[in-house]
């Protein structure tokens, strides 16, 4: 065991339109204040100089610029869904500094999904160079990827499965609208929790505010940030409504905790 930083960076924390919507003239979508300009969600976790991307959103290369990321060593996927994945043909960029492929975690059922719908990049047949180099690695239970005990947390999003992860105090959970009794008891602890709160009317696979609020306060984290918002939330009017200790994310907020690392072994993929 060993001590280390553990930075946290929100890369993204709009809807899968993000903020502004195309075509939108709405006050949230034409406002001046940068906590309303949401790209899609997604987020960064560094320590001792590995970057472990959750989530290939589709503004991936806008966010890469805008926090100097110059290296993923691992991306954790929450599930299939386009606003979450489809910025993976950015991970080319990547593998241009680094020769090793970046390895992919997320479900069997996610992986089959990205297989399928990228089959470009894994059925090999361009010349490389041309497509990310990746490797998918299911996600069987808790794993030690480069010392950090990542903890997969089974999610509902309407019908389907989503995947949270919980690092230590931190854990991050987009794109839910229910939370198993088995699930919530990973949640116990927490120094920050990252949580859907689409907007306030419900929605069939995302929670509301109003439901992220009663399950952020029965979790019972020390902050609590809602993501995944939509051109319905006015950064500052909403925040300043909500109870404490529960707030709005934007994109580029930072944390930082200090963590024990666990001794990571020579294949850290999986244990
Ligand atoms: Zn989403
Ligand atoms: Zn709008
Ligand atoms: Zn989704």
């Amino acid at each position: 065991m060993s001590k280390a930083t553990l930075n946290i960076v929100l890369l993204g924390t709009g809807t899968s339109t993000g903020i502004p919507v195309v075509g939108c003239r709405c006050n949230v979508c034409r406002s001046t204040d940068k906590r309303n300009q949401r790209t899609r969600c997604s987020a960064l976790l560094n320590y001792n100089g590995n970057n472990l991307l959750i989530d290939t959103a589709t503004d991936l290369r806008q966010q890469a610029l805008r926090e100097d990321i110059r290296h993923i060593d691992a991306v954790l996927y929450t599930h299939c869904h386009a606003d979450h994945v489809h910025g993976i043909d950015d991970l080319r960029g990547f593998n241009v500094h680094d020769g090793n492929p970046i390895p992919l975690y997320a479900t069997s059922e996610t992986l089959t999904s990205l297989h399928k719908n990228f089959s470009y990049i894994f059925d090999q047949h361009q010349p490389s160079g041309y497509v990310p180099r990746l490797t998918l690695h299911p996600i069987e239970g808790a794993m030690n990827l480069f010392g950090l005990e990542v903890i997969p947390i089974p999610l509902h999003h309407g019908k389907q499965p989503a995947t949270g992860y919980r690092c230590g105090p931190f854990a991050y959970l987009t794109d839910c609208n229910r939370i198993s009794d088995s699930s919530l008891t990973l949640l116990e602890g927490l120094q920050l929790l990252v949580l859907d709160g689409l907007r306030f009317k419900p929605h069939p696979t995302h929670f509301n505010i109003p439901e992220a609020v009663d399950i952020a306060q029965s979790i019972g984290a020390k902050q609590t940030l809602l993501t995944h918002l939509s051109h319905d939330v006015d950064h500052a009017h909403v925040d300043a409504n909500l109870p404490d200790g529960i707030n709005l994310a934007y994109d580029g907020q930072r944390f930082s905790f200090e963590i024990q690392l666990q001794n990571s072994d020579e294949n850290c993929y999986e244990n």
